[in-house]
């Protein structure tokens, strides 16, 4: 493939020194983008504010050269695209490793399963370690079981890991003061997005939204010392679908005018960004023009127009987008875990990623599967951020199931 004149150009920042600046920015090849670094928590780790979220990525010359230009931090699991991601990652990676910060997961269950996972990792990712081993999904305290803890002191001890940490994606507020306490945790990575900000801090306008107390339980956890990685910050990522896509259903027109808002991925990173208690913010990026589009977020300070971006962008998703707060776990009448679901519906419209949400959809229990939401009179799910429940799980059914 003939490479792009941006790429080219990018590719010129080679020469550059590791912490100096790359320049990325075809439309005007005098400016440069300014790599921001932050250190993740008491770990010590220099990380590159923006972080490279490898999940949906399956063009390896994008992490090749994100890791060239100066991305610092690589993110992975074991279980993404099917067990296939990392070994992409650790091929793209060859040669860099040591200059980068390289982490995964686990989903194991026991400490058994979760030493296994790591050193299938390992072998997979081509490295005699990781930066950050997390446990996965780990939603409640519950789920943060001893032998799983044992299993990371385990993997420390041994030098197959360096740092131990924990991924969350719902109850964050309640899960890191939780983890905090705990203190067996080095780096948390969590949700955290525009979506969960109260109305004191910008873009939400609505004054009935619910407070959000992510932005204090991030800042009391980076107090502590906790390294602090953040996720999805586009809140589903549903301005970066192609106009049109049929995922989205009847009103395309609607969509389309909604779509075509450019810079809100930007506003969306630099909303994350601008808490300077956030470490790094991990994002996806599947090609070269969002890995550059996201530099150049990274390089640029969070502004009114920013915020006004993001409110329009909230009247869009408010009804579509789950904040993950956990609020409903257990309120389904039939057992839909209804954050599950709509997490899972978002890898397929927000991410463009259906064969990941397919597969994640078929990892839910058979029973879980096997419900219909047209089959219930009224649905017993009142969100307190306005997602329509019953609308959102009967189209993750009718794609998924
Ligand atoms: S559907 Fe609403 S209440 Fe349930 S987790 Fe999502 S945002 Fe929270
Ligand atoms: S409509 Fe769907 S989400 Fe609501 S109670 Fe029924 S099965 Fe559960």
């Amino acid at each position: 493939m003939q490479p792009s004149s941006r790429r080219t150009f990018l590719a010129s920042g080679l020469a550059l020194p590791a912490a100096g600046l790359a320049h990325a920015e075809q439309a005007n090849p005098s400016k440069e983008v300014k790599f921001t670094y932050r250190t993740l928590g008491k770990t010590g780790l220099k990380v590159s504010s923006l972080s490279f979220g490898c999940m949906t990525t399956s063009d390896a010359s994008v992490i090749e050269r994100a890791a060239d230009i100066g991305v610092l931090h690589f993110d992975t699991a074991r279980s993404y695209q099917g067990g296939n991601n990392e070994r992409m990652v650790g091929a793209a990676l060859k040669g860099k490793r040591q200059r980068v910060v390289l982490s995964s997961k686990t989903e194991g269950a026991t400490k058994a399963e979760a030493l296994a996972q790591l050193d299938t990792s390992l072998r997979e990712l081509a490295t005699d370690h990781l930066d950050i081993w997390y446990l996965h999904m780990k939603n409640n305290p519950g789920d943060v079981t001893d032998d799983l803890l044992e299993a990371q002191r385990i993997a420390k001890q041994a030098g197959k890991i360096r740092f131990a940490g924990v991924s969350t994606h719902f109850n964050m507020d309640r899960m890191l003061p939780y983890l905090v306490k705990l203190g067996q945790t080095d780096v948390i990575l969590t949700t955290y997005n525009f979506a969960m900000q109260s109305v004191a801090e910008g873009a939400n306008t609505d004054p009935q939204a619910p407070k959000s107390n992510m932005t204090a339980a991030i800042r009391a956890a980076r107090k502590a010392g906790v390294g602090i990685v953040t996720m999805k910050a586009l809140a589903g990522g549903v301005s970066r679908v192609g106009r049109g896509d049929r995922l989205y259903g009847a009103d395309q027109r609607a969509l389309s005018k909604q779509l075509s808002q450019p810079g809100v991925p930007a506003a969306a990173i630099r909303w994350v960004l601008k808490n300077e208690s956030v470490d790094t913010a991990i994002v996806c990026m599947t090609d070269h023009d969002q890995l550059d589009d996201n530099l150049r977020a990274m390089a640029e300070l969070f502004s009114p127009a920013d915020a006004s971006l993001l409110a329009k962008q909230m009247a869009y998703i408010g009804p579509r987008y789950c904040r993950m707060c956990g609020t409903c776990g257990g309120v389904c009448d039939k057992g839909v875990p209804v954050s599950d679901v709509l997490r899972v519906l978002t890898y397929a419209e927000g991410y463009g990623q259906f064969a990941l949400a397919r597969e994640r959809y078929l990892q839910l229990p058979e029973h879980v599967r096997a419900i219909r939401c047209e089959d219930c009179a009224a649905c017993s799910v009142d969100c307190p951020h306005g997602v329509k429940v019953r609308e959102r799980v009967s189209r993750a059914q009718e794609m998924l199931a």
